[in-house]
């Protein structure tokens, strides 16, 4: 049936997981190892230890978002206030941004109705996906965010960047786990953005073109005002 499907879906997934997570900390692992049978001997200590500390940091983010995506999603969702959460988002990636010469503009609608969700959470998803638009753009540019209604029940939010893009064929792979393009990826960080918007109840949709940019489209439904009793 659909279920027992589903289920077997599930532990496939799992095991995929299992085996992709033990094949990423193998490999930092097994730097860390050489390098430190190096402390000894050698005068070139500082970039040793540089180095241990950097695969250490590696091993802590590849955990991270593994543990996000093993925990239950069942969370108390409170009233969220999205253009203060997106603000605090770009404070906190403002560094990175201007390092990489990007300018993000935010555009939210006024009179935004309210969503519920974990703030926590959302900020990951946001965190990541804006991650991922600045590694898009090498040569910098502008990413904007707009938030707006879309229609009586969801709220969009848009994260638009003039990044290298996303071939069509490659949309799907997206989602899966370890899927990834880049040298120093994890390929956990898009996966672990759906995980959390569908325990909102919400959707991410991604469109893209090669060259032009990629827009990441997560749509949230708009908290259902509970009936006054009278
Ligand atoms: P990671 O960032 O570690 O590679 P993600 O799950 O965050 O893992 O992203 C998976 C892949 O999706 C990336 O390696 C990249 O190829 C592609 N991708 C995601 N977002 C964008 C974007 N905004 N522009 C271009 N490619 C993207
Ligand atoms: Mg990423």
């Amino acid at each position: 049936t659909e279920q027992m499907l589903q289920k077997s879906e599930k532990l496939a997934l799992v095991g995929q997981m299992a085996a992709g997570i033990a094949h990423e900390i193998r490999n930092p692992l097994t730097s860390i190892k050489g390098f430190i049978q190096l402390f000894r001997s050698n005068t070139e200590e500082k970039t040793y230890y540089d180095i241990v500390l950097s695969e250490l940091d590696r091993i802590n983010h590849i955990l991270g978002e593994f543990l996000v995506l093993a925990k239950p999603t069942a969370v108390d969702y409170k009233e969220v206030d999205l253009p203060l959460i997106l603000d605090d988002v770009v404070t906190l990636i403002n560094t990175q941004s201007i390092l990489a010469n990007i300018e993000i503009q935010t555009v939210y609608a006024d009179q935004l109705p309210s969503i519920l969700g974990e703030a926590n959470q959302l900020k990951q998803v946001f965190i990541n996906v804006l991650k991922n638009s600045i590694e898009a753009m090498p040569h910098g540019g502008i990413i904007q965010i707009k938030a707006e209604k879309k229609d009586d029940s969801l709220i969009s939010i848009y994260f638009i960047d003039q990044g290298v893009g996303i071939p069509e064929e490659r949309i799907p792979s997206l989602a899966e786990p370890f899927y990834t393009t880049k040298e120093k990826g994890t390929g956990l960080g898009l996966m672990t953005c759906y995980k959390i918007i569908e325990g909102h109840r919400g959707n991410l949709l991604i469109s893209s073109k090669v060259n032009v940019g990629t827009t990441i489209e997560i749509r949230l439904p708009v908290a259902t005002e509970k009936p006054i009793a009278i």
